[in-house]
């Protein structure tokens, strides 16, 4: 990247290219977007801002201009698992091997591989990324590249009297966290109600809750869970045995989302898959303000062809964005993939409402302020170009989603990701 484009403050640039991309309803063919202050301040066609006089002009001929992608659940820490595992395998002997292999790995390899998955963010178009991490150890990396991102700090325990010392070590977390810089908010992720207790579910919500920080759970991602969450039985009770972290009396004995809902972790949530939510749940979940990441990919990777609710979940006007899960499960971190596999799935899913969820969507179930997700004025400049001629085979977004060829140009808030 050539110093001259890096934005100082007070300075305007404009960007044109052969095709901007204001959102899932707007495009403007030979477009030039004004960006001061880190914020689009005007889009229109480059013939109308002539005369607007730019400290730095970046121009992008044969080039599409789009807001980036917004990964709204991913776990970039485990990317050194990419091929490791076997996918269609039952959920709980993917744990039980993700856990094993975990064991033996060194911290370089994870911060290796987790840059690696970074850096495919950003060719794929990526701008924002929401990343749960146990470890955190690739967070100064993430803060230096410079995405916008939450990063869920996930506490996991299945004994209550563990819920203490986790919780504690949560807060340090996101405040060790919070000292790195970047464009990152911290937050908070009780994993899910078969590995985490309700006392450990409710305080790191409570304590997410009175930061105002961001909080997410991975939801009803299994049949599974729900046999384990009401009953108490089945693989994941085999799982949790086998582990010495199985105790009858711990067992919620309710769906997965009621006790969300009894440990007041249901408010402003971002559940993750929610694979297995019922219309009361759905209801339950627009009445509590969550939002969901859906992920395509990963219930492709383990083989999950069943129905899915997701269209309820649209209709009743819950926020949805598009994550990639993590390598460990998925073969990619492409967000494109992840909307052609959203519209293998679903049929009456547009280009257009799959390119949404992927940038506006995604940004509003992350809670990232108006227009964010879009190159609307007022917006962040969290922007990406990529070489693409419009017009044959399709309109602009089956032509973006269809690509597979690397990005050239990432902006957030006007500063240039460079790797
Ligand atoms: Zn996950």
């Amino acid at each position: 990247m050539a110093p001259m484009d890096r934005p100082l403050t007070g300075q305007t640039i404009r960007v044109t290219a052969a095709l901007v991309v204001l959102d899932s309803g707007t495009v403007v063919p030979n477009g030039s977007v004004i960006v001061h202050g880190g914020q689009v301040v005007e889009v229109d066609a480059a013939e109308a801002h002539k005369k607007i006089a730019a400290d730095i002009t970046i121009r992008l001929p044969g080039h599409v201009l789009h807001p980036g992608f917004v990964n709204v659940h991913a776990h970039l820490e485990l990317s050194y698992m990419k091929g490791r595992l076997a996918p269609k395998a039952p959920f709980a002997d993917w744990i039980r091997r993700l856990i094993a292999l975990r064991a033996k790995t060194k911290p370089g390899a994870v911060v290796r591989h987790a840059m690696l998955g970074a850096n495919r963010l950003v060719r794929t178009g990526c701008c924002a990324v929401a990343d749960v991490t146990q470890t955190g150890w690739a967070i100064p990396a993430l803060a230096a590249l410079g995405l916008r991102g939450v990063i869920f700090h996930e506490v996991i325990g299945f004994n209550p009297d563990l819920a203490r010392e986790k919780l504690s070590d949560l807060a340090q977390r996101m405040e060790e966290g919070g000292k790195l810089g970047g464009m990152l908010l911290h937050g908070a992720a009780p994993h899910a109600v078969y590995s985490t207790s309700g006392e450990l579910i409710k305080s790191s919500a409570e304590m997410a809750h009175a930061l105002g920080a961001p909080l997410s759970v991975h939801l009803a991602e299994t049949a599974e869970e729900e046999t384990f969450s009401t009953k108490g039985t089945g693989p994941l009770a085999e799982l949790l045995k086998d582990m010495g972290s199985y105790n009858r009396l711990w067992i919620p004995k309710a769906r997965p989302l009621k006790v969300l809902q009894k440990q007041d972790a249901l408010a402003g949530a971002l559940l993750a898959h929610c694979n297995h939510v019922s219309a009361e749940d759905i209801t339950a979940m627009k009445k509590a303000g969550a939002a969901v990441a859906y992920c395509p990919g990963s219930n492709q990777w383990f083989g999950r062809t069943g129905p899915h609710p997701l269209m309820s979940i649209i209709a009743k006007g819950i926020p949805v964005g598009l994550g990639t899960d993590s390598l460990a499960s998925n073969g990619d971190l492409d967000m494109r993939r992840e909307m052609r596999l959203l519209m293998e799935k679903f049929g009456d899913i547009t280009v257009a409402e799959a390119f949404y969820m992927a940038t506006e969507g995604g940004a509003k179930a992350l809670g990232m302020g108006k227009d964010a997700g879009t190159l609307r004025p007022g917006a962040p400049f969290d922007a990406t170009a990529i070489k693409l001629s419009i017009g044959r085979n399709g309109g602009p977004f089956a032509r973006i989603i269809g690509s597979k060829s690397g990005y050239v140009r990432t902006w957030v808030a006007a500063n240039p990701v460079t790797l």
